[in-house]
């Protein structure tokens, strides 16, 4: 249930909604739109104290909310998401990040600005880290991208270099003046990877690791949700309902690819998520052609269909010598071949009225 406030509708107003609210065992989710103010009405609290479902919620509460004098209307939502879905929020949510190495200092994701992140899949060595950071920052991509906790399908594939991995991040950020983007895996982990990271990434793996996805949501840092790679769009944005129902309103959602018959892809990328998204949420959508098809020469073109599509940022995998990658090679890009995909970037989204930020 979304409670519509009246637009000339006061702070005494919007907390009066609140404390009735409360009195009936509801939490009222309060957004601030250029016209309005909505409060997102979310029902039971569930045992971990996170806000439940809106099972519980009287049914003629709506029309006594609706009765009071500051209230425009109710909307009951149709969706079992309800702070992604965009009837709660109707215009985008534009997450900012802080990067140095642009003028004004903040790159904000989910505007009509497009942004590059792209860097090793994983970070091995501070010579390779060093190499790629500086090779697509000269290129234009703003964020670097690598993983130190790596999720391995096979107990044997390397797990990553941990917090000394973070380490080389931070070293890298200062160096080149990026944002950093890393992955996160266990609760336990999220106060560390966020002294290290601009942007935590919750991983297909980990979609639906509900006891993550809390912890992050009690974070206010920005995070990137990639989608489970067997999940419906529907159970992407409850993953992504999750953290927001905790306030971290900083959520990103990315399209990784998925599963499919197919097996001459990795996965199968499903550009048609990236306009689904923009009409069911109001959440920036990301693309990674990288896990997405999990071939090099499938890299660029995916590239550009993402940005016709509307992404509002890429995440690319690069390496200086793919061949020689501990993991992900294969889907992996050459310098030359970032250096190569970046005009074609930049004429694709100028095409469609968007601008590649990459100063
Ligand atoms: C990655 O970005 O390297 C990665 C492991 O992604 P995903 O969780 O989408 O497989
Ligand atoms: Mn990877």
């Amino acid at each position: 249930m979304i409670v519509v406030m009246k637009s000339n509708s006061s702070e005494a107003d919007i907390e009066h909604v609140l404390t009735y609210l409360e009195k009936h065992g509801l939490t009222g989710h309060p957004s601030q739109g250029v016209e309005r103010t909505v409060i997102g009405v979310l029902g039971a609290v569930g045992p971990t104290g996170a806000p439940g479902s809106i099972g519980g919620i009287n049914p003629t509460l709506g029309e006594t909310l609706e009765g009071l004098p500051a209230v425009e209307q109710v909307i009951r939502v149709s969706k079992p998401y309800k702070l992604a879905s965009r009837e709660f929020h109707p215009e985008a949510t534009i997450v900012d990040i802080e990067v140095p190495c642009v003028s004004g200092g903040i790159v904000g994701i989910g505007g009509s600005e497009v942004v590059m992140m792209a860097g090793p899949c994983t970070v091995e060595t501070e010579k390779q880290l060093m190499t790629t950071a500086e090779a697509v920052r000269k290129e234009g991509a703003v964020i670097l991208r690598g993983g130190a906790f790596k999720p391995s399908t096979s107990p044997y594939g390397f797990r990553g270099l941990g917090e000394d991995g973070l380490k080389l991040l931070a070293k890298a950020r200062a160096e080149f003046g990026m944002a950093i983007i890393t992955e996160v895996m266990t609760p336990a982990d999220v106060p560390m990877v966020c002294e290290y990271a601009d942007i935590l990434q919750i991983g297909t793996r980990n979609m639906q690791n509900y006891m993550l996805l809390d912890e992050v949501g009690r974070t206010r840092k920005p995070a990137v949700l990639k989608r489970g790679m067997s999940a419906t769009i529907e159970e992407w944005l409850l993953a992504a309902e999750y953290i927001l129902s905790q306030g971290n309103r900083n959520v990103i959602l990315c399209e990784r690819g998925i599963r499919t018959f197919e097996k001459t892809t990795r996965n199968t990328m499903d550009i048609s998520a990236i306009p689904l998204i923009k009409q069911l949420s109001h959440l920036p959508i990301i693309s990674d052609p990288s896990q997405g098809t999990g071939r090099r020469d499938l890299v660029t073109p995916m590239t550009l269909a993402s940005i016709a599509a509307g992404t509002d940022a890429l995440l690319i995998e690069v390496h200086p010598n793919p061949d020689e990658a501990l993991k992900d090679g294969a889907q992996s890009l050459t310098i030359e071949q970032f250096r190569d995909l970046m005009p074609r970037a930049h004429a694709v989204t100028q095409a469609i009225g968007r601008t590649l930020i990459t100063e």
